[in-house]
């Protein structure tokens, strides 16, 4: 999604909410615009590192390695961590990092090279009070204890609470691999039960990291999920697969459409399903005006960024489709980073039955929250509205509090 159509959102919504020009061009500025290069045995990467507001707290959000990494990526990408970290309520502004870079075609030790690079021309900028980065696309927590390692090298002083998504080894919060998929689970199940739906179809797209977590998650407790897709193609079986064998599968040849129980199908026949929710975890722009007309499930969950257009979404609005916003379904993950922050930067640690309890409840606070505006205001807004209006204004709240407007 370019930086453009957001813009265009936040016009919609600026309409609805009363928020003058003043406001609107103050939200739609970015507060540093940071670029580099990175010179990795002779070759360079452009690289990226983007606040987007920080009035509610230091910027947070992943750094992304990816060929398509570019500048007004990485500030949609800093545009939606505001919004998903007011949302939350978090103490934390927005920010994100890219670098321009086809991390499979690097060596390990080229992309340790090209991580240590990032942490050595960004690190004045970073910090657990300044700007607090974690994995996006292509980088994980073997990369973040680079960074952190780097950045201590650097400052000659521990501080992990500079960086999220560490392994356990370095502080990092065991939940953290799993939490974005636990917290778009705990939305789905909110979402099911105020529309009284106890049994229902489920399609996912995208069986990496969130997609596959939040399978296993909807498999244990029961649900039908007829069909999975990768990047290569889906599975479908009508009467819903076992995701357990679906894993092995995958595991031992890389494709999900290996499973022999399964119909073999493709990623746009598995958009395409008549299921009654669909789950997107793979990439952004999957629904486009393109074929937003031929979706037929009644909810979408976008557990990945962007995964609908703005064309689509006037599309999906008018065939009575529900879609579940990104920047509430997919936040599980920066709130177990902020627990993994909170901890390191106190020195506390907490049981993991006590994070997830907190988890349960700032994921399902928000979902009330923006469900019940949806509710009320069905006719003017859909669920991504209400949940920008929502974090808009406690953003807009905390910059006339600091005298900004
Ligand atoms: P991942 O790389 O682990 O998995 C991505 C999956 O999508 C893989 O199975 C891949 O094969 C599949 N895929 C790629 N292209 C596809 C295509 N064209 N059609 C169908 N499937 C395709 O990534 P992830 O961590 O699971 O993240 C998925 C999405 O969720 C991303 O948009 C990411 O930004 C978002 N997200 C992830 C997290 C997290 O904590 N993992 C947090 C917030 C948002």
């Amino acid at each position: 999604m370019t930086f453009e159509d957001i813009k265009k959102r936040v016009r919609e919504i600026s309409k609805i909410a009363n928020i003058s020009e003043k406001e609107m061009n103050l939200l739609l500025k970015h507060k540093h615009i940071r670029k580099a290069t990175l010179n990795v045995n002779g070759k360079n990467y452009p690289a990226f590192r983007i606040v987007h507001n920080t009035a509610l707290g230091p910027g947070k959000g992943g750094i992304r390695y990816h060929p398509n990494v570019s500048e007004d990526e990485v500030k949609s990408l800093a545009f939606w961590m505001s919004l998903k970290t007011s949302l939350l309520n978090l103490p934390y502004g927005g920010a994100k990092g890219g670098v321009k870079v086809d991390p499979k075609k690097l060596s390990p030790k080229d992309l340790e090279k090209l991580s240590r690079a990032y942490i050595r021309k960004f690190h004045n900028y970073l910090g657990q009070d300044k700007d607090i980065p974690a994995p996006d696309v292509y980088t994980d927590a073997k990369i973040m204890a680079y960074m952190l390692d780097e950045f201590e090298k650097i400052k000659g002083y521990h501080e992990p609470g500079m960086i999220t998504g560490k392994p356990i080894s370095l502080q990092g919060c065991p939940i953290r691999e799993t939490a974005t998929a636990a917290g778009a689970f705990i939305v789905l199940k909110e979402l099911l039960k105020k529309i009284n739906k106890k049994h229902c179809k489920i399609a996912i797209q995208g069986f990496g990291n969130a997609g596959l977590n939040l399978a296993l998650m909807l498999h244990k407790e029961g649900f039908e999920i007829v069909a999975v897709s990768d990047s290569s193609n889906g599975t479908y079986k009508e009467k819903g697969l076992d995701i357990l064998e679906v894993k092995e599968i995958k595991e031992k040849t890389n494709l999900v459409e290996k499973y022999p129980l399964g119909k073999k199908i493709t990623n746009e026949q598995l958009l395409e399903l008549d299921v009654d929710i669909l789950v997107l975890a793979a990439l952004e722009n999957q629904i486009t005006e393109k074929n937003a007309s031929k979706i037929k499930a009644k909810y979408i969950l976008e557990v990945a960024n962007g995964p609908v257009t703005l064309d689509a979404d006037h599309i999906l609005k008018k065939k009575g489709i529900t879609v579940v916003p990104d920047i509430l379904v997919n936040a599980g993950g920066v709130v177990v980073s902020y627990f993994e922050w909170a901890q390191n930067k106190s020195g506390n640690l907490f049981e993991m039955s006590y994070l997830e309890k907190r988890l349960d409840s700032l994921m399902k606070s928000a979902f009330d929250e923006v469900y019940n505006l949806y509710v009320t205001n069905k006719k003017k807004m859909d669920m991504r509205l209400a949940a920008y209006g929502i974090a808009i204004k406690r953003i807009l709240e905390a910059e006339k509090a600091r005298g900004n407007l």
